[in-house]
């Protein structure tokens, strides 16, 4: 593995860090899976254009490599040291969640969206997950998310029984994961595909979870438009039921355990998909993205293209910082590109 490290030509925090002194450090090192540093890295090393390279392959990885991951960890978030403030989802004065319609003449954003991630503890991460835990963490995230009243009532599809047409559908309307991304592939996400994987719905196709994707449960809302408010209530409502019904995996420094290190902490990426078409002509959308502690993605997810000059914008940052913080670092950083957008087309 050392060798193939070494020949592949990747920008990766894993490469930076998993350095000829760490393979030392750690090569008698297991995790309670059994797992090594190998298995941790094999996606990274396999896709160059990962940008982590790195997945948390098990819930105790972090302690067992936790100087590696401290690196990976500040640098990835921009925080001085790995530490995270208690789960919060209402601003610092304790009063109701207050994020106003980004763009009320819906000239510039197209729709709005948040999620966050879930591990259901005492089961092993969707990669290492066998078939047998795999369906009995989908018939505990099922249930929980069948118990949903009102707003969030809504209807579990298992991906086993779901038409090609049906997925296809779901796929284009933003709404369910895929199967064809080449990082998670070798990280292990789809094995034993499509058993035990799922996605619930609720009447409005506003309020939806996914099931053993890259986490045990992925709590997204999304509508259309730029109405962080009601995005980002409802969703605040939707972990908090959740949360009632299924104890999930924390750590004090970590917050909340995901597979993937970036997404540590509160798990949460909220972001809008917008039209940007004269930051794109610039040729300037990554600097400000980078300056603004945003991230663009393309159109249909992670490591897909932009199309017609619509990106996905989202934080960037997802850990060191409260639920309400990285809403609003979303919100802040999201105003100054449409300001930046709109001097540019006059
Ligand atoms: P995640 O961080 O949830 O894993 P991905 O980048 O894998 O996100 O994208 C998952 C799906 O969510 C894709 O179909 C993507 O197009 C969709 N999506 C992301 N942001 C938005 C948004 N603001 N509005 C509509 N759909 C979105
Ligand atoms: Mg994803």
């Amino acid at each position: 593995m050392w060798e193939r490290l070494q020949k592949c030509d990747t920008k990766s925090l894993m490469k930076k860090y998993v350095t000829k002194d760490v393979v030392e450090q750690y090569k008698t090192t297991i995790t309670e899976n059994g797992r090594i540093l190998a298995d941790l890295i094999v996606s990274g090393v396999e896709c160059p254009h990962s940008h982590m390279g790195i997945y948390l392959t098990d819930p105790t990885a972090y302690e067992v490599f936790k100087e590696l991951f401290d690196k990976v960890i500040t640098e990835y978030h921009r925080v001085p040291k790995v530490c995270h403030p208690d789960f919060n989802f209402r601003d610092p004065a304790d009063k109701v969640v207050a994020f106003e319609n980004l763009d009320p003449d819906g000239k510039m954003i197209i729709s709005t969206r948040a999620r966050t991630g879930r591990n259901l503890l005492g089961h092993s991460f969707p990669p290492i997950t066998n078939l047998e835990e795999r369906k009995e963490i989908e018939s505990k995230a099922k249930n929980a998310l069948l118990s949903l009243e009102g707003e969030l009532k809504g209807t579990y599809y298992s991906m086993e029984n779901m038409s090609e047409e049906d997925q296809t559908k779901m796929r284009q309307d933003h709404f369910l994961f895929r199967n064809d991304n080449p990082c998670q592939r070798s990280a292990g996400y789809y094995l034993d595909w499509p058993i035990g994987r799922g996605i619930f719905v609720n009447e409005n196709k506003t309020f939806l979870s996914w099931v053993n994707e890259g986490d045990h449960m992925r709590i997204i809302s999304m509508q259309k438009g730029g109405d962080l408010a009601a995005v980002f209530n409802r969703l605040a409502k939707g972990v908090k039921l959740l949360s009632e019904k299924l104890q999930f995996y924390h750590h004090k420094d970590l917050g909340f355990l995901t597979n993937c290190p970036s997404n540590l902490g509160t798990a949460l990426r909220a972001g809008v998909h917008i039209r940007l078409p004269n930051l794109e002509k610039a040729g300037t959308l990554k600097d400000w993205c980078d300056k603004l502690k945003l991230q663009p993605r393309g159109v249909d997810g992670e490591h897909t293209e932009s199309k017609e000059g619509i990106y996905d914008i989202s934080n960037k940052r997802r850990l060191g910082l409260t639920e309400y913080e990285a809403m609003m670092e979303m919100k802040l950083g999201v105003e100054e590109l449409m300001k930046q957008e709109k001097a540019l087309a006059e």
